[in-house]
């Protein structure tokens, strides 16, 4: 089975992915209902599930309306927050498989802590799988450290470095400009780095989204998971991967 996601642009630079099989449709973190609600009815697409990766507004946002109008779809949600925030929905965690009525593919459950500490990521299986990474990994970023530490979120975007180079990489923001001008300031003689930024420019001028990235384009462009290539280390004058991490993250926060 092969998987084309689909962006819903919502807020100011959000997406809702969607994902189809025939008729029946699994979304991501509806930060808002109207459009994705709108979405389904114009593709005469029946919601099967709602995936969730953590409990920040912009990504639940939509989720109570959603539910009104779709009380048969599954909504799959992460463990409480550290406020102690328990969504609604079915808690799921890290290795469980995921197949939902309607649903012949399963999808797999990886808890990726750093940006918050119970996010989650779901990865479709199929050819190519397709990854669902919240704000956890951006085109040529990665998601602020709002709860986790510097070595939690390095281990999660390490998850996501060894998965097959072809899965496709469905990020919930796009950040994709921002985070190469950041991304050339670390690596400027990064010849892919300066291919990819032309065509990313291309996209954004014609009001394409840049997403889906890919694994084996992220490795080749993303700073954040370069971090294990000791010439990095040496230019930033960082002793391993982590204290690269931590240093990169730092900048980036300030850039
Ligand atoms: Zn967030």
């Amino acid at each position: 089975m092969d998987f084309i996601p689909e962006p819903i642009p919502i807020l100011q630079d959000n997406y809702i992915w969607l994902l189809r099989q025939g008729q029946q449709a699994i979304i991501v973190d509806p930060g808002q209902c109207d459009a994705v609600h709108q979405y389904l009815l114009a593709h005469q697409l029946t919601l099967c599930a709602i995936l969730i990766t953590h409990q920040h507004s912009d990504h639940i946002g939509g989720l109570a309306q959603l539910r009104n109008y779709w009380p048969d779809a599954a909504v799959y949600v992460p463990a409480p927050s550290i406020q102690g925030v328990q969504l609604d929905g079915i808690q799921v965690q890290d290795g469980q498989y995921l197949l939902p009525d309607g649903w012949q593919t399963p999808i797999q459950v990886m808890a990726v802590p750093g940006h918050t500490l119970n996010h989650l990521a779901y990865l479709q299986t199929g050819n190519p799988p397709v990854l669902l990474c919240g704000d956890t990994l951006f085109s040529a970023g990665c998601g602020r450290l709002f709860e986790g530490t510097p070595l939690q979120m390095l281990a999660s975007l390490q998850r996501f470095a060894a998965l097959p180079a072809d899965t496709l990489v469905c990020c919930a923001h796009e950040y994709t400009l921002a985070n190469l001008k950041f991304a050339l300031a670390v690596e400027p003689e990064n010849q892919a780095l300066v291919e990819y930024q032309r065509s990313a420019e291309n996209l954004r001028g014609n009001d394409f989204p840049t997403l889906p990235s890919n694994i084996g384009l992220e490795l080749q462009i993303n700073p954040f998971l370069r971090c294990t290539l000791p010439e990095l280390q040496q230019r930033w004058q960082q002793p391993d991967p982590l204290a690269l991490f931590t240093f990169l993250r730092q900048w980036k926060n300030n850039f």
